[in-house]
């Protein structure tokens, strides 16, 4: 469980986790995998940040 301040709620609060897949093709047509965790703030829903992993997938 991911816990950080909400600037609504003005204290360190649990954060929800939701995972979105996207995938996008580079200049030469290799697919590149991006995996964005956005977090939201347990109690008031409001928005706190979001990561992103770019998965390469140039084994395939
Ligand atoms: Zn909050």
């Amino acid at each position: 469980m991911t816990r950080e301040y909400c600037p609504k709620c003005k204290t360190i609060k649990n954060l929800k986790v939701s995972t979105t897949k996207t995938t996008t093709k580079d200049k030469k047509g290799k697919i590149k995998e991006a995996v964005i965790n956005s977090y939201h703030c347990e109690e008031c829903n409001s928005f706190i940040k979001s990561d992103e992993d770019k998965v390469s997938l140039d084994n395939w």
